[in-house]
């Protein structure tokens, strides 16, 4: 017999934990599935960075000081330009409230916080597309970690599941529209055990962008520009810590043991509407930005903040579907704002370097965007505004 509830949630990635927790709090009935084990979930590493905007949104329904781990984001964007170091101080006081928060810390604070409040988390449940799009009420089927085949009747499915789940395969493809822009470059993200030598530091030179941010106290992620036909096999360790020593400028604090490294060629996507029937979709199972914006994760959050306030409204205010009509439009109004964004700022920190990818006209046009930031306040506060999410 299938089992009843309101929302079915599919995934527990931060969308879906922040949606199930916001529901919760509001007692309203939810089944978070997620396909991987409880251990795989919180251990994978993404993200770095919560935003002032969703910071200040788990304080506002009382979750900040039970999800939030990390330290305050500082007030200065650290730039290693040419080899030399040039600070951004950021012009305005509104990103003070974000986190440097390891995407694994919070997932996993979520975890425990959904759980002990008594949610329904099943995990190793694997969601099929079956039946969850449309406008006929969804039952959403999946197979458990014993192999058995389950299904849950619901009002609403929150498609939670990522860029590669199921819930946006469901929709028919005539309903659904695909915007996408590639970079052109990819970047070598890699993780490894080494303290880093700044909390965070770019570095802007010939070679291509460099990223290094510290990953808690023992572990540190970095970032190298690389072309689209870059092969894995060129990248030893060794190659690895010699190209970050000369964009940075500076000697590696210590050479460490590289745990993964992985090729992500740059991109934008955004599908469009973000529902269908009574399906809608959160996160990145609707969007993805280039990780130059830091703004990944946050968008996720967001979604779940919108979808969760429809569905209360919807509930509590004699199943008025207004805000939950409106959701796609409401989300794809943010989404293309920080992509905008996104695009910007991504185009500009790689132009400034290499100027073989799009010329020596737009690496000059690059340098005297990025020179604005450092003299003009209007367009620092501007920045400073996008980096924490408040616009
Ligand atoms: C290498 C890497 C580095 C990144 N760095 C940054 C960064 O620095 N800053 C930033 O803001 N963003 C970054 N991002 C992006 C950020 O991690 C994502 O935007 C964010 O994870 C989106 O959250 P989500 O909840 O939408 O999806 P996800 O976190 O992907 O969660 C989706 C969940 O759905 C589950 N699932 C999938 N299919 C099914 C199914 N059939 N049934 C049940 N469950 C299913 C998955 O197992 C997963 O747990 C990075 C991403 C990657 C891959």
């Amino acid at each position: 017999m299938d089992e009843n509830t309101t929302v079915v949630i599919v995934g527990a990635g931060v969308a879906g934990l922040t949606l199930g927790n916001f529901l919760l709090c509001s007692g309203i009935d939810c089944v978070i599935l997620e396909k991987r084990s409880r251990e795989y979930v919180e251990q994978r590493q993404r993200a770095g960075v919560i935003d002032a905007r969703a910071a200040r949104m788990f304080r506002e329904w009382g979750l900040e000081d039970r999800v939030i781990g990390g330290v305050p984001v500082t007030p200065v964007m650290n730039f290693r330009i040419d080899g030399e170091t040039r600070p951004l101080e950021l012009g305005s006081d509104d990103h003070s409230d974000g986190r440097f928060c390891p995407q694994q810390v919070l997932v996993r604070n979520l975890i425990d916080v959904f759980i002990s409040d008594g949610g329904d988390l099943r995990f190793d449940a694997d969601v099929s597309s079956e039946n969850i799009a449309g406008d006929d009420r969804p039952r959403v089927c999946y197979r458990d970690g014993a192999g058995s085949t389950r299904a849950i009747g619901c009002e609403f499915v929150a498609g939670c599941d990522g860029d590669r789940g199921v819930s946006r395969a469901a929709i028919p493809s005539e309903s659904l529209t695909r915007y996408s822009h590639e970079y052109g470059y990819a970047w070598l993200t890699v993780l490894a055990e080494v303290p880093a030598n700044h909390q965070s530091m770019m570095a802007l030179h010939p070679r291509g962008f460099a990223g290094q941010f510290a990953r808690g106290p023992h572990a540190s992620r970095f970032y190298l520009q690389c072309p689209l036909d870059s092969s894995m096999s060129q990248w030893t360790d060794e190659h690895i810590w010699d190209e970050l020593e000369t964009r940075f400028g500076e000697p590696m604090a210590t050479r460490g043991r590289i745990t993964s490294t992985q090729l992500v060629p740059l991109r934008s996507v955004v599908y469009s509407p973000m529902s269908y029937g009574r399906l809608y979709l959160l996160g990145d199972a609707a969007h993805i930005v280039p990780p130059m914006s830091a703004k990944g994760m946050n968008l996720a959050l967001h979604d779940a903040e919108v979808f969760a306030n429809a569905v209360i409204h919807y509930q509590t205010k004699n199943h008025d579907s207004t805000l939950l009509d409106d959701y796609s439009s409401t989300c794809l109004r943010h989404v293309w704002n920080y992509q905008a964004f996104a695009a910007w700022w991504t185009e500009l920190v790689h132009n400034a370097g290499d100027a073989s990818y799009e010329g020596e006209f737009r690496h000059r046009l690059a340098r005297a965007d990025l020179e604005r930031l450092f003299e003009s306040d209007s367009a620092n506060r501007l920045f400073s505004e996008f980096i924490a999410g408040l616009n």
